[in-house]
């Protein structure tokens, strides 16, 4: 336990209807109790309840703010420390004198970024994997990217990483008992059994590994690039996906105005549109650079839109364009499927498979529920609906998982050439390590620091 409390507003900054601050430690009861006026003392009221009253201005003995204080004693609160946290309604300055207010307090100073989770953590409240998965609720942008936070922060991908580090420590035991008991010449059935348990291991890790870059995707978007002739409907595309989705509008960063990154969500599927409009070939040397930058984002993107236009015929910039995507995720849009056809879908599907092909009609707002499926039949092999959405989507976990993983190979590659057992236990022990890693077991005191002070303050 830590022997100084700590505040901190924990709501966005902003103008937010009403705003937390909030107040961990031995002092966070007593020293609110010294400038709250209510009925109750809050030194003396039940743990898990809520009071009416006032902050008073203890130099002043002025009404300061009209507040509801929320009292948590621990260890059943977040932080499993005694927690108090003071709903404010006054707007930016009344909570920013509040604060100050608390922070006169004996032993209450401010909280560094991240320091309620970190107690959580170090309280023994939650793991490490748990702490991240919170930065990842903090920053998430799309509603699915929430629920995997949400899911990782309820612990469900440390209960996986617990149950391969079981396996992990399986394995170890078997190794200790080979070891300390010579004797029993049980060498060749060891090497088959390390090399089985092994595996296991492996096979579990590639399972988490497989999920880091849907997970990738869904925190971070698709990052999507409409592409095609003038005139075919991008715009159109473009408005529609965003007009109905509330799309938030980005820089890139690097770029001036030549790019536009809109951040929409299809159906649960979070996509990064580029606006790309400006890629065809002219002479205007300003609106060359402009050019050469959407050229660069179209290279970067994971997932072009080509449209085509229904109503005319294949010319040959778009032959040209089909074939320089053939390597790429590519989802060809046949537009304005209201009109008569002109169109040779045949030739199209010479360039890309069939179910790359979506028909649609932007003007009727027909064919996106088919373009969503075929994304999410790219992009999360159809799976995107499944429950069990336990991603693994931090890259300290990823380079940890492929270390374990790496170990584990090690293990396997020294059976075949008669390593001792005692140097095999070394690669076991090291995948033990970099999966306790994971869950903050190992962790040594800077890594924790460092993961902490990614979050913002009052968190
Ligand atoms: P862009 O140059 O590719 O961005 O194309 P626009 O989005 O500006 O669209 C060009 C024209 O096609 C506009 O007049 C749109 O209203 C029209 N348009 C777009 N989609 C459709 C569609 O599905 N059917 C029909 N009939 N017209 C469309």
């Amino acid at each position: 336990m830590m022997h100084d409390t700590i505040a901190a507003i924990s709501t966005a900054v902003g103008e937010g209807g009403i705003a937390i601050i909030r107040i961990s430690g031995p002092q966070a009861i007593s020293g609110i109790d010294a400038i709250f006026h209510s009925k109750i003392s809050l030194n003396e009221a039940d743990t898990h309840t809520v009071h009416y009253g006032h902050i008073i201005d203890p130099s002043t003995k002025e009404k300061v703010e009209e507040v509801l204080i929320t009292l948590m004693r621990g260890p059943r609160s977040f932080t499993a420390e005694d927690v108090v946290e003071i709903n404010a309604h006054g707007g930016v300055i009344a909570v920013k004198k509040v604060l100050d207010i608390v922070l006169q307090q004996d032993d209450i100073r401010t909280a560094e970024p991240g320091e309620f989770t970190k107690r959580a953590f170090l309280n023994g409240r939650i793991d490490l994997m748990q702490a991240e998965a919170v930065i990842d609720l903090i920053r998430s942008k799309s509603d699915r990217a929430f629920s995997i936070a949400k899911k990782q922060s309820d612990g469900i991908l440390s209960k996986r990483i617990k149950a391969l580090r079981q396996t992990v420590i399986e394995l170890l035991a078997h190794i200790e008992v080979n070891i300390d008991y010579p004797e029993h010449d049980v060498e060749a059935m060891t090497s088959t059994y390390i090399r089985e348990q092994c595996q296991l291991a492996i096979d579990e890790i590639d399972k988490l590994l497989k999920t880091a870059n849907e997970g990738k995707i869904l925190r971070e978007g698709i990052m999507t690039a409409i592409v095609g002739r003038p005139n075919v409907g991008k715009s159109s595309l473009m408005n529609v996906l965003t007009q109905e989705n509330k799309a938030i509008v980005t820089d890139i960063p690097g770029t001036t105005r030549d790019v536009i990154e809109q951040f929409v969500t299809l159906n649960g599927i979070p996509l990064r549109l580029l606006d790309t409009a400006g890629i065809r070939e002219t002479n205007d040397v300003v609106e060359k650079i402009g050019v050469e930058r959407s050229r660069d984002a179209l290279e970067e993107a994971d997932l072009i839109l080509f449209v085509l236009n229904y109503n005319e015929v294949l010319e040959a910039d778009d032959r040209l364009l089909l074939e320089q995507l053939k390597n790429r995720s590519v989802i060809v849009i046949v537009n304005k499927m209201d009109l008569p056809g002109q169109l040779d879908l045949d030739e199209v599907k010479t360039y890309v498979p069939d179910e790359a092909i979506v028909q649609m009609s932007v003007l009727q707002e027909s064919g996106l529920d088919s373009l969503e499926a075929t994304i999410s039949e790219m992009f999360f092999d159809g799976q995107l609906e499944a429950n069990d959405l336990t991603y693994v989507s931090n890259v300290r976990h990823i380079s940890l998982l492929k270390r374990a993983k790496q170990s584990m190979l090690d293990a396997i590659d020294a059976t075949y050439v008669g390593i001792p057992i005692d140097v095999i236990q070394i690669d076991a022990r090291l995948a033990w390590e970099s999966l306790g890693e994971i869950l903050g077991d190992e962790a040594g005191d800077s890594l924790i620091d460092q993961i902490f002070s990614q979050f913002c303050l009052g968190k």
